[in-house]
């Protein structure tokens, strides 16, 4: 039987923090050490560091041991700190953007990545260009607000609109203007858009649309009535939905991208605190107090399933994450947090279909099972807004 082992890699002080699930013997008793970069229980092997290029220095583990230990088949954690080499501690870069302008630069089509329809007409050939950040007019609007006639400048700050035959990259999506559009490759989201009240704000509205195909969300469009007709303006693919062509090296995910969302947020509006929304249903799927936007973690699958034999050693470069599954929102405390998270505004609302939500949340809750269970939950009675949260992490790549 494998021994679990979870770490957590602190790069700021060459740490890496680890917990193993040993019996209660092997607990008081056995010796745990590093020989040859391979962490040892007595003469048992944990982990080899060399499968997943971690090296560790040549300093003895500190190790502490349970206060008690119970009856002698029963296993207990040990916390073990160990130290990394020089080389081993260097913080990696930041995450980069997917598909960037200069990456797609050679675009010709693009494709509804669940059922393969094309969505583009074929004589359009595009050029590619960078639109600025999603907060942009956001940002400008507080600069601005400290000149003698803001007004002026505001109305020259128009929103960025789409251009036949340009591709216009955003950080998630691709602008396109409709002539480019195969008619009837994509069609509005109906429930969405029969809840559209036009008379009310803006003329231009935008809601989701779907594949006209396989019916699977793929974007949003800005649409605008005229004589009871809705009539699209400007399409936004979002870069999750579609595939394009010709085919780049690495296809992004939908967790990819919610990463850039979270980062771009949290530096924008330097808030930790999101709560994660259905597009279609309004539904919230989870709140997500974000921890660490980016750690380590290097650990074997025995929390996850105490009978496994494998103990192939993975290492993973997350986020660490406290959240809430709200899928039973009928559960009491699930609806106070999200009547207090609902108040609190600082926390961003993260609008997603409501497919891409769920998985999410699902991806989420199966990191949470591959740490000791004392470390699954965060309950500390001064943290009042994350109560009851559990502990999980975002991948990045
Ligand atoms: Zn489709």
């Amino acid at each position: 039987m494998v021994i679990p082992f979870y770490s957590e890699k602190l790069t700021n002080i060459g740490v890496l923090r680890a917990t193993l699930l040993v019996n209660a013997e092997a607990a008081a008793k056995a010796t745990i050490t590093v020989q040859d970069n391979v962490l040892l229980v007595g003469s048992d092997p944990v982990v080899n560091f060399s499968d997943v290029g971690v090296a560790l220095a040549s300093v003895p583990p500190v190790v502490t041991r349970p206060v008690e230990t119970r009856t002698a088949n029963q296993r207990v954690p040990i916390d073990v700190k160990l130290t990394l080499t020089k080389s081993s501690s260097y913080a990696s870069p930041d995450s980069e953007e997917w598909w960037p302008a200069k990456e797609v630069r050679h675009f010709q089509h693009m494709n509804c990545r669940n059922c393969a329809n094309r969505l583009l007409q074929t004589s359009s050939s595009f050029q590619c260009k960078d639109l600025p950040s999603e907060h942009w007019y956001e940002l400008v609007e507080c600069w601005i607000c400290h000149e003698t006639k803001p007004e002026e400048h505001r109305a020259r700050m128009q929103p960025i609109l789409a251009r036949p035959d340009a591709l216009l990259v955003g950080s998630t999506y691709f602008l396109v203007h409709p002539d480019n559009i195969i008619s009837d490759a994509v069609v509005v989201d109906k429930p969405l858009a029969s809840r559209v009240k036009w008379d009310r704000g803006t003329m231009s509205k935008w809601i989701m649309f779907n594949c006209n195909q396989c019916g699977h969300p793929i974007g949003e469009g800005q649409y605008e009535q005229r004589d009871e007709e809705i009539k699209l303006l400007a399409a936004k693919f979002f870069k999750y939905c579609v595939s394009i062509l010709p085919s780049l090296k690495y296809q992004p995910t939908f967790i990819d991208f919610f990463v850039c969302d979270l980062l771009e947020a949290a530096k924008v509006h330097a808030t930790h605190r999101f709560i994660i929304q259905g597009r279609n249903s309004s539904q919230i799927y989870a709140l997500l107090w974000l921890f660490n936007w980016d750690t380590t973690v290097v650990y074997n699958k025995g929390f996850l399933d105490s009978s496994n034999e494998n103990s192939t050693v993975y290492q993973e470069r997350v986020m660490k994450v406290l959240y809430l599954d709200c899928s039973h929102n009928d559960d009491i405390l699930v609806q106070r947090h999200l009547l207090s998270w609902g108040k609190d505004k600082t926390a961003d609302h993260l609008l997603y279909p409501d497919a891409y939500c769920r998985q999410l949340v699902t991806a989420i809750c199966e990191t949470t099972k591959l740490l000791p269970s004392s470390m699954r939950t965060m309950n500390h009675p001064a943290m009042t807004m994350t109560q009851n949260f559990s502990v999980g992490f975002v991948n990045r790549n």
